[in-house]
């Protein structure tokens, strides 16, 4: 009999912790709640910041609420690795205030995906940058961190729940295909993920991202590589960056600075496709 007790009071104990609002995160989660709190007030905010003539007069103002508006939502996806060795450190990482870095989404090895910001809220995962004529990519995009220390592959389980989330988000913000990229892709001089080992053909081929066609053509002679850079969106005031994030991302073989007839082939399939 004693043992029975013994059992359901253990197997009671185990219950009562899953369950329970306490555990790693319990607090984090309630700052997170605080903070959503804090926005919404300023999102209900009416009376605007009121504009100023050149002597310093406010000029004429006056709130009137339209009918018709939403939620801003986010037009790009930016890929990273965390350059960590576990989860574990990198939810830890995104839940301590010092390193004032955080991502929407962490996918586990084994698959697990972790939920760390709502999709509509700015996640400061990308920083300085620059694609296109966008520099502030945090306020416009998704950021996913995969958990990889940046010298190993992905794993199979990693890739089937990136595809199923990516598949989700691209449905939800009717995000183009050109628009996923790297983070290597946004901020060349700074940053090498998701590096040469994610697997952007297999997403090409999937409808998120680009990569090029099997067969390529030669570029005409009068084509300019670093004009098709920076019209793919790589910032190119640094051009030997700008050649490595393009050869990470779209060759991958190898990521010398420098450009081969083949690398310059790629470029130009891959320009066309950005710039149809
Ligand atoms: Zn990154």
């Amino acid at each position: 009999m004693k043992k029975i007790y013994l059992r359901l009071l253990l197997l009671g104990l185990a219950v009562f912790s899953s369950c329970s609002p306490r555990g790693p995160y319990a607090v984090t989660n309630k700052v997170y709640k605080d903070k959503t709190k804090g926005y919404v007030a300023t999102i209900k905010k009416q009376l605007p910041d009121s504009l100023k003539d050149s002597t310093g007069r406010p000029i004429p103002s006056e709130w009137v609420g339209t009918v018709n508006f939403g939620i801003r939502k986010a037009n790009y996806v930016i890929i990273h690795y965390t350059a960590q060795d576990s989860v574990q450190q990198t939810l830890t990482t995104f839940t301590v205030t010092t390193t004032q870095t955080s991502a929407h989404y962490v996918i586990a090895k084994d698959g697990k995906v972790y939920h760390m910001v709502n999709d509509y809220l700015r996640a400061n995962h990308a920083g300085l940058g620059k694609w296109g004529s966008v520099t502030d990519m945090n306020s416009c995009s998704i950021g996913i961190e995969i958990d990889n220390n940046g010298n190993e592959p992905f794993t199979e389980s990693q890739i089937a729940s990136l595809l199923l989330l990516l598949t989700d988000l691209k449905k939800n913000y009717n995000i183009p295909q050109a628009n996923f990229i790297g983070h290597e892709d946004f901020a060349p001089k700074r940053k090498p993920d998701p590096g040469p080992f994610f697997p952007w053909k297999m997403l090409a081929q999937k409808g998120f991202g680009y990569w090029s066609d099997d067969i390529l053509e030669l570029p005409p002679d009068n084509f300019d590589y670093t004009i098709a850079l920076k019209l793919i969106g790589y910032d190119t005031s640094d051009i030997n960056a700008a050649i490595v994030a393009f050869k990470r991302h779209f060759v991958q073989t190898d990521v010398k600075p420098t450009l081969t007839q083949l690398d310059l082939n790629v470029l130009y399939n891959v320009y066309q496709k950005y710039n149809p």
